[in-house]
């Protein structure tokens, strides 16, 4: 049967981009994206960055103005929540009762945020960030804010600090690990945003657990284990995120920490496929184990490998992971999945404020980190599509002719 009537459940990163790639590749038949949320699709990267700063408005993060769903025939079902996929019958049910057929089902239901689980974390002045109305729930209390406590140096707790700091909001960053940025970046590249996060007036307390939020109506700070405590009138929790699971395994398909799918992003069930966050994917980065990443370029690669498949021109998705972390001065971009390695190579002066670290498992290539060195990062992209890399002494060596090495033998 060929395929008519194609269902998304979802209205984020990678639900846009599988709808998007569909239609540019000839797709004609039915298109419905299902999303909780109000609104159309819309990007999550200037949430923590340039929204916050007031660099641009709602309408700016829309991934796409209303006229494009129009003239590609594509509906979108905003504030319509999927509560059950029934895989025999082929078919979603809504909240509302409502149920929609498919021939393909394809889940992008992203991640929420992992509650903060300590006594007081339901107080007003505690927020999480994840969705835009949360964005501007921050964004008043920013402008209201006397002191702020970010609990979690992850990406949204840093990129969080670096808009306070901007802001001149005294703020202080409670964190679990010994160091920020622990599941993204080497020790080498931690030290370095932390120095720079310093510098510009954010202060940080590590290896702190987090014991309660203090206050009774409103709160007033972060209680901490060891009998301290940051005071603070606004707290922002970024600890990580849980991935939207839910209906998936409620439909006997397989999870393990996300849905699992394979190196096509399928299900066992032939129609239907997940991407984006809410997925866990073998990948060749990992050495074939399976991972669930969280960025955009992993949403938007992994849509266009699906919609590739589904228009018959099916691969493997093998697509190089990148990320990238705007904290006030620092452009952070990343390539490769670098953890775990058991080698990193400085490449530049740290001191400089632009240089990279190139991280090596048994002796090949797993990731690069850039600071403000964005051909770094686009060279690392290549090498690691490739397979190839410097040796630990060349990658060191600024003299090295990276460019050159990526570009391969004349
Ligand atoms: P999402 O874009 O989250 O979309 C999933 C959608 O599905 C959501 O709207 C959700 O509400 C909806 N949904 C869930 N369950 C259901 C259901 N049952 N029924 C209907 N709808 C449902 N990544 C980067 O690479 N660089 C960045 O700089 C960056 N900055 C970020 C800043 C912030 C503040 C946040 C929160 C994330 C950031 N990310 C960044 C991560 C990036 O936005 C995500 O990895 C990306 O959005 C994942 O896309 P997705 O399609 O998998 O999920
Ligand atoms: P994250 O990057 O996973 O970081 C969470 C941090 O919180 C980790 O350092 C974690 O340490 C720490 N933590 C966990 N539990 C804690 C506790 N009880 N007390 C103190 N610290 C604790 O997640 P996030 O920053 O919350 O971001 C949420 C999502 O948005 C992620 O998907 C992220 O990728 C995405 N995002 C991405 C970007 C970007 O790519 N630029 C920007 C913003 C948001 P451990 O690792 O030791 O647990």
């Amino acid at each position: 049967m060929s395929l008519q009537n194609v269902v998304v459940v979802g209205t984020g990163q990678g639900s846009f981009q599988l709808a998007a790639s569909l239609r540019e590749g000839g797709f004609r038949g039915s298109l419905t994206l299902v999303g909780d949320e109000p609104g159309l699709p819309y990007g999550r990267p200037p949430l923590s960055k340039a929204y916050l700063l007031g660099k641009t408005d709602a309408a700016g993060l829309n991934l796409r103005p209303p006229a494009f769903y129009d003239e590609h025939g594509i509906t979108v079902r905003s504030d319509a929540r999927a509560t059950a996929i029934d895989c025999d019958g082929r078919r979603v049910v809504l909240a509302s009762g409502e149920s929609l057929p498919y021939d393909h089902l394809v889940l992008a239901t992203g991640a929420r945020n992992r509650p903060l689980p300590v006594a007081g974390a339901d107080l007003k002045g505690v927020h999480q960030l994840r969705t835009l109305a949360e964005a501007d729930a921050l964004k008043a209390a920013l402008a209201e804010a006397g002191r702020v406590a970010i609990v979690g140096a992850g990406f949204i707790g840093l990129e969080f600090a670096a808009v306070c700091a901007a802001r001149s909001v005294p703020v202080t960053v409670i964190e679990g690990a010994p160091r920020p940025l622990g599941r993204a970046v080497s020790a080498e590249m931690a030290a370095v945003v932390e120095r720079t996060h310093v510098a510009a007036g954010v202060t940080f307390r590590f290896g702190a657990a987090v014991t309660a939020i203090t206050g009774t109506e409103r709160a007033t700070g972060v209680a901490m284990a060891d009998g301290e405590a940051v005071a603070a009138d606004l707290i922002l929790v970024g600890i990580g995120v849980l991935p939207n699971q839910e209906i998936a395994e409620a439909a006997g398909l397989p999870v393990a920490n996300g849905i699992a799918v394979d190196a096509m992003l399928a299900t066992p069930d032939p129609a239907v496929s997940a991407l984006g966050d809410c997925a866990a994917h073998p990948s060749p980065f990992a050495d074939g184990a399976r991972v669930r990443i969280e960025s955009v370029q992993n949403a938007v690669d992994g849509a266009r490998c699906i919609a590739a498949r589904l228009l018959g021109r099916p691969a493997p998705f093998a697509a190089v992971p990148w990320f990238w972390s705007d904290q006030g001065p620092m452009k952070l971009q990343m390539a490769g999945l670098a953890a775990p390695h058991d080698r990193a190579v400085v490449r530049g002066d740290p001191e400089s404020g632009g240089f990279s670290v190139f991280c090596y498992r048994a002796g090949r290539l797993v990731g690069v980190e850039s600071l403000n060195r964005p051909a770094d990062h686009m060279i690392a992209r290549r090498l690691l599509a490739a397979g190839i890399g410097p040796s630990p002494d060349q990658a060191a060596d600024t003299a090295f002719d990276l460019k050159g090495f990526a570009a391969g033998p004349r």
